[in-house]
């Protein structure tokens, strides 16, 4: 089969590889669409802490089952699935305590850019879903993102009328905790980015945008909370600046939610007595867990969640470079890759 494979910091190529073999507990997913992330763009450009080159590439994604291994009760072929990236283990402290998403044995499924993936057993019995009928393969595919958004939002609790700001909200996930916020009722959803494609459709969701390419936005936040701040600042552009100024744009007593990672070994520096003497609760998030992933499937399904906007249209596998440069340049937001498309 066709499969991108990571080299290194922005070197992917096509290559043929097995079709992978299954062991008795797992199963066979010929890929139908495969979103591409921030996740992926920060890898392709810096390469994965964790994951030394080459490996295979690609975490998000929606395909039909094909094959099951014997012990395989659950799932049948032809069953249109997705499935997380998290394959936690179900027998660790924190599995054991509901936070699978912190599973110290975690195991993750980096194979979506390719013709077929293969789902070990801890994913098929914790973590694959079968998706409604009326959802696409690459809505299918943004369940994993968006799990991890609803997880985070079970952390930082948004109440009904709350201003919320979202730094970096203009992206895919951004754009999914806007809807989220609004879900939970917040009154007033304010989004800072630089790109103007994200903040007009932030706005199109409903936001009021401020563009931080024209400079702080701590003045227009203040602006349109009552000189407060923020009741809830979300940080979804993964930077040491963003991540040093939300508890500033937090109210006294306000929550910060620092969603997006910081490359590994980074430091970030705060003004204790801001946090202290202001009661800013700050929340860390990672992951998702399998509660989530279903939930998430339940927005998406409902129609609470508008998936339309977080995708900018479908290309081939031997596009996934392309793509992922078209995420760069600020011209895409999710790019769906088809396998069965034509590099042509
Ligand atoms: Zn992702
Ligand atoms: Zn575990």
């Amino acid at each position: 089969m066709r499969a991108v494979v990571y080299l290194g910091p922005e070197r992917l190529e096509i290559h043929q590889v097995p079709i992978p073999t299954l062991r008795p507990d797992e199963v066979l997913v010929k890929v139908r669409s495969a979103t591409t992330c921030g996740t992926d763009v920060k890898t392709y450009l810096r390469g994965h802490p964790k994951y030394p080159p080459p490996f295979l590439f690609g975490h998000e994604f929606a395909g039909d089952v094909v094959e099951v291994g014997e012990l395989v009760d659950n799932f049948v072929p032809g069953m249109r699935v997705t499935a997380s990236c998290f394959g936690p283990c179900g027998a660790c402290y924190p599995c054991k305590h509901r936070q699978e998403n912190l599973c110290v044995n975690m195991i993750h499924n980096f194979a979506a850019y390719a013709e077929y993936v293969r789902l070990p057993g801890t994913f098929v019995r914790w973590n694959t879903l079968v998706i409604p009928e009326h959802m696409s393969y690459p809505q299918a595919a943004l369940l994993e993102p968006l799990s991890s958004v609803v997880h985070s939002h079970k952390l930082v609790q948004v109440q009904p009328g709350e201003i919320v700001a979202i730094l970096g909200g203009g992206g895919a996930v951004g754009l999914m905790h806007l809807q989220l916020a609004r879900v939970a009722g917040a009154a007033q959803v304010i989004v800072v980015d630089k790109n103007p494609l994200r903040l007009e459709y932030a706005r199109q969701l409903g936001a009021v945008t401020i563009d931080a390419s024209l400079g702080d936005p701590l003045p227009a936040i203040q602006d349109l909370s009552e000189g407060r701040g923020a009741d809830v600042v979300i940080e979804s552009a993964g930077a040491k600046q963003t991540w040093e100024a939300a508890p500033v744009i937090a109210r006294r007593g306000g929550r910060v939610l620092w969603f997006g990672g910081l490359a590994g070994g980074a430091k970030i520096e705060l003004d204790a007595a801001t946090i202290h003497y202001g009661e800013i609760i700050l929340y860390n998030t990672h992951g998702n867990a399998p509660a989530d992933f279903w939930e998430a499937c339940n927005l998406v399904s409902s129609g609470l969640i508008d998936t339309q906007l977080l995708l900018s249209g479908e290309m081939a596998l031997g596009q996934t470079e392309e793509a992922l440069k078209r995420m760069i340049a600020g011209e895409a937001m999710k790019v769906s890759i088809n396998p069965e498309l034509s590099d042509e």
